[in-house]
């Protein structure tokens, strides 16, 4: 994969032009305080369009609080959050899933009493709205066919008619990014998907994620390092709420700030 990787640009080596166009979500100059403490504090942060991202950093380093307000869970005490070039620091999180961003938690959500098919059938956008369809359960045949071909691609083709709760930790896992990615967002942000995951589903979790680059941007949070390093990625560390590095795994290994703070460890 090396072979058509190109380089890492930072949003420093851009004009500010240059990164409304070329960042699908952009973050300048932000701070989140909570109570006086300072949890994030981001010069410049950006995101390309279908980029897939990893964020890695200590516990306590602003990953999620980065997440949340990337999906308008959190508001920004400072600074701005462009979405599409636009200025959009105030959207509530509703209309940001609306705008097409799909947000993955750490513990799973699926209707553990509905079968992988329905809990799949349920995430088809509109659906939960759309009272009279949803009465009736009529999916179509283009829907079904992209439900049993997503179901392929993460391994769920034998557990379709399986109710959600007797799959594996991991299966779930797929499951849940399933549902989002039916949502087809622009971006999808997936906090630690490999915790709690066997090394089995760990590299299961890992070439899902590797399937979806290209077609959605995805920012991952992530520990595990075996994984970081199998996504072959853009890494960006955070640590004490700030950008300590950004680049790809090697230039990250190679960075004594990063080894220090947080890889030597
Ligand atoms: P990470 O995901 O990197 O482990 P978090 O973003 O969860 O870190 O947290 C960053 C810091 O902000 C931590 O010190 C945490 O205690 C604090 N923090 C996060 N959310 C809140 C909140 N809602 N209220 C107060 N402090 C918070
Ligand atoms: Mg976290």
């Amino acid at each position: 994969m090396n072979v058509a990787r190109k380089p890492f640009v930072r949003p420093q080596e851009l004009s500010r032009d240059g990164r409304l166009t070329s960042f699908l979500v952009y973050l300048e100059a932000v701070t989140v305080v909570f109570d006086g403490f300072k949890a994030l504090d981001i010069d410049l942060f950006g995101v390309y369009h279908n980029e897939l991202r990893v964020v890695i950093g200590p516990n306590g380093a602003g990953k999620t609080t980065m997440c949340d307000v990337i999906s308008g869970k959190t508001r920004l005490t400072q600074g701005k959050l462009f979405w599409h070039g636009n200025d959009i620091g105030t959207v509530h999180d509703i209309a940001m899933s609306r705008m097409g961003v799909g947000r993955k938690f750490q513990t799973p959500s699926v209707f553990d009493s509905l079968t992988v098919f329905e809990n799949l059938e349920l995430a088809i956008p509109n659906r939960q709205r759309d009272l009279l369809r949803n009465l009736w359960g009529k999916t179509t045949a283009d829907e079904e066919a992209k439900i049993r071909q997503l179901m392929d691609r993460v391994n769920l083709t034998k557990q379709s008619d399986l109710q959600a709760r007797f799959l594996s930790h991991g299966q779930r896992q797929c499951l849940e990014i399933s549902m989002l990615v039916l949502a087809e967002p622009d971006l999808l942000l997936v906090d630690e998907p490999a915790a709690g995951l066997s090394d089995e589903e760990t590299a299961l979790m890992a070439d899902l994620l590797l399937e979806l680059r290209g077609q959605h941007a995805i920012v991952v949070i992530e520990h595990d390092m075996d994984f970081v390093r199998r996504l072959d990625a853009g890494v960006t560390v955070l640590n004490e709420g700030k950008i300590m590095a950004e680049g790809y795994m090697e230039e990250i290994q190679a960075n004594p700030e990063v080894v220090e703070a947080y890889l030597g460890r």
